[in-house]
């Protein structure tokens, strides 16, 4: 499947706003990351001398036909497939870049930075409004959430981007990271999976 754009979520789950200390957004907050940042299950995620660099478990949609301001009613007859996102993030350079009024690109958009599962039909998913999201460092559960807890769901999202930028087939919708973010050393195995959907696991390296 060849990806186009990744447009991501940001702050979408409760429990994560109060986390990194923000305020809940009324409306969907939104950023891309380039396609050249996905990387599949097995491969290594590298960063360089960048500061902290944390995992985000996610729920991916991915666009199966063109959609423009679409409603949110039809808004998953848009959606084909679905996979687990791990929005990988250079968090020290996204807070300088927040504290400056600048975008957050460069500490989202890295090579590597965008581990994904292999896409499954939405058809074989029984209720995306209840999938439980998990992310484990070594082993350890560190993110545990449900797609249940999402401000804006997986519907309004489709509906409220298409509103402004018209979404294509391959491209992806990463829904937002629910809380227990945290730090990732080198070396670590990182799992993020939702079960009923996939997962994808990675190493992490500094070089
Ligand atoms: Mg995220």
């Amino acid at each position: 499947m060849q990806h186009g754009k990744i447009v991501c979520i940001g702050q979408n789950y409760r429990a994560h706003v109060k986390e990194m200390r923000s305020t809940e957004p009324e409306e969907p907050m939104l950023f891309l990351k380039p396609s050249s940042a996905i990387i599949g299950d097995g491969e290594t995620i590298e960063a360089g001398a960048v500061g902290r660099v944390d995992h985000e478990v996610e729920l991916a949609l991915v666009i199966g036909r063109t959609a423009t301001k679409v409603s949110e009613g039809e808004a998953l007859s848009h959606v084909s497939h679905l996979a687990v996102f791990n929005d990988i993030t250079a968090r020290d350079m996204q807070a300088k870049a927040r504290k400056a009024g600048n975008p957050w690109t460069l500490s989202k958009g890295m090579d590597t930075f965008a581990p994904m599962s292999r896409p499954v039909p939405i058809s074989s998913v029984k209720d995306l409004h209840d999938l439980d999201l998990e992310l484990r460092v070594n082993g350890e559960m560190r993110q545990k959430g449900n797609t249940g807890d999402m401000i804006f769901g997986p519907e309004a999202l489709v509906s409220y981007i298409s509103r402004f930028m018209t979404l294509e087939p391959g491209d992806i919708i990463a829904t937002g990271t629910p809380e227990g973010v945290s730090p990732l050393s080198d070396g670590d195995r990182v799992e993020a999976s939702i079960p009923g959907v996939g997962a994808v696991r990675n190493t992490f390296r500094r070089v």
